[in-house]
């Protein structure tokens, strides 16, 4: 028998996707990260080139591992041995087949909140990468762009910035200052209202908690 919370993700997660297929997002609810996983197989065909951003979400459920034990061409900005190269790959990952993300936060309503700290995600979920799987746990749903701007600033950024060792008012007291720091992990700003060409990006909602 369903928790209460899982009755929650499952209704939410339902009605989510019809409200993104308005928008033109293609659009999936996963029970679990494992059936996500499957899905975001089935959604990029091996031999494609994928690439993907710093996101917690995929890597906690083993997908960015799983892209390289498959058969996959993969620009991994995490085996960059300087930052020279890292930024080299970023690029690179800007002209992939498949760049895989979460989303920072989602509105009840379909539309995705996102801050960037130099914007390379940012950037590959506006325009580049052919396609855009975007992997996001219902703990990240908000009621409106407003709400999760404001989950974004006074809870995603700062545990990001502690994640990173970012030198910034928020790492220290975990509180944000809307800070100008030259670290800051706060500076492009994008909301996908909708998603043109039509299913170019593709959202799976997993009815878990993933990333924060
Ligand atoms: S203090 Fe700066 S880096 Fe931290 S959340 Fe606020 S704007 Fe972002």
């Amino acid at each position: 028998m369903s928790t209460p919370l899982e009755m929650r993700n499952d209704l939410l997660g339902k009605k989510l996707v019809g409200e993104l297929e308005k928008r033109n997002f293609e659009a999936y609810y996963c029970k679990t990260s494992a059936e996500a996983m499957e899905k975001a197989f089935a959604l990029i065909p091996e031999g494609s080139s994928v690439s993907w951003g710093g996101s917690v979400t995929i890597r906690e459920m083993g997908l960015t591992d799983a892209f390289h034990a498959k058969n996959y061409k993969v620009v991994d900005r995490d085996l960059a041995k300087d930052a020279d190269e890292k930024f080299e790959l970023q690029r690179q990952a800007l002209m992939v087949d498949c760049y895989v993300t979460s989303t920072n936060a989602i509105t009840e309503d379909g539309v995705l909140v996102n801050i960037d700290g130099v914007g390379n995600r940012v950037a590959a979920m506006s325009f580049g990468p052919k396609n855009v799987v975007v992997i996001v746990g219902m703990n990240k749903v908000e009621k409106t762009a407003e709400d999760a701007l404001t989950r974004v600033r006074t809870y995603a950024a700062p545990v990001n910035s502690m994640r990173f060792m970012g030198k910034t008012p928020c790492a220290v007291d975990g509180v944000c200052h809307n800070c100008k720091s030259p670290e800051s992990i706060c500076n492009q700003m994008l909301i996908t209202r909708n998603c043109r060409p039509a299913k170019r990006i593709k959202v799976i909602l997993v009815g878990e908690e993933l990333g924060f």
